[in-house]
């Protein structure tokens, strides 16, 4: 069976309102934060699930670092902390809009860098860069102050997903031409758009993921699709996603010995069949 991974869907609140988001995302949606308890019951089903799965789990939304703009900071480094200890990473989808306020990037990098560093697990960022969002400025300050910081760069990986447009090639291209006029290195990686990353003291790397759009939220309200990309799936799959209004998306079915299931019917069989542990 293949691995499996679970993402929290933590809000619906965020500061952008991108053309193609298929959750209506907005700032007018209401915080509605996942409780943390909820999270401990999800972590804790998740790692008895019986099924192989990721060592790693992704906070998304909405906006990821939501907490950080409503005076709820505290609420991401306790979730990495909870995850830490539980033998899972954290990855946080983010717009990275936040890298605009220098303080704010700061705070952000500092708190998830601590964390990573307590545990000796790093926390990772996953960045959208393409012709919707707005945010290549905050994004390429972020990734000016992990490079700049040895203590950030060791805890912090990030990497950016793109769509597969010819636009969001041109942003892609952009971005990348504003790491070098902040005086980074920029070089090719792979066949795939990732790209090695050097200063004079440092270097990383930046995977980069490709995807589709998807044909639902406001990339349907606004007649998008024609943007399906050529060939490439809307969905990946595999992923179990939780929602913060505790409603499990469990119809991602996979190839099983037992035919084809979704994880929530695997879940359920495993959990009459095989005693509690
Ligand atoms: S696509 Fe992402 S950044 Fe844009 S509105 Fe939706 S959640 Fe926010």
């Amino acid at each position: 069976m293949p691995e499996v991974n679970l993402a929290l869907k933590i809000t619906n609140w965020c500061n952008l309102h991108c053309a193609h988001c298929c959750e209506r995302s907005s700032a007018a949606a209401p915080l509605n934060l996942m409780p943390i308890e909820k999270i401990e019951k999800y972590i804790s089903q998740f790692k008895d699930m019986g099924v192989p799965t990721w060592e790693e789990v992704v906070l998304t939304g909405g906006e990821a670092m939501a907490p950080y703009y409503k005076q709820q900071s505290a609420y991401i480094p306790t979730v990495a902390n909870l995850l830490a200890q539980n033998k899972l990473s954290m990855a946080l989808k983010t717009n990275g809009k936040w890298g605009e306020n220098i303080f704010l990037c700061n705070r952000i990098l500092n708190d998830l860098s601590q964390v990573a560093h307590q545990h000796d697990r790093q926390i990772s960022l996953d960045i959208s860069i393409d012709e919707y969002h707005d945010n290549l400025y905050g994004a390429a300050n972020i990734v000016d102050a992990i490079m700049r910081n040895p203590k950030f760069s060791e805890a912090i990986p990030v990497s950016w997903c793109g769509l597969n447009t010819a636009a969001s090639e041109y942003t892609r291209q952009t971005f990348i031409n504003m790491l070098t006029q902040r005086g980074m290195t920029v070089l090719p990686m792979d066949a795939d758009g990732g790209i090695v990353i050097m200063t004079k003291d440092n270097m990383n790397v930046m995977f980069y993921d490709i995807g589709g759009l998807s044909r639902i939220g406001r990339a349907k309200d606004n007649n998008l699709t024609e943007f399906v990309p050529r060939g490439i799936p809307n969905q990946s799959g595999y992923c179990f996603e939780i929602t913060n209004n505790d409603m499990a998306i469990l119809n991602y079915r996979f190839k099983t010995a037992i035919g084809d299931r979704t994880l929530g019917e695997i879940y359920h069989e495993l959990k009459t069949k095989v005693p509690t542990r």
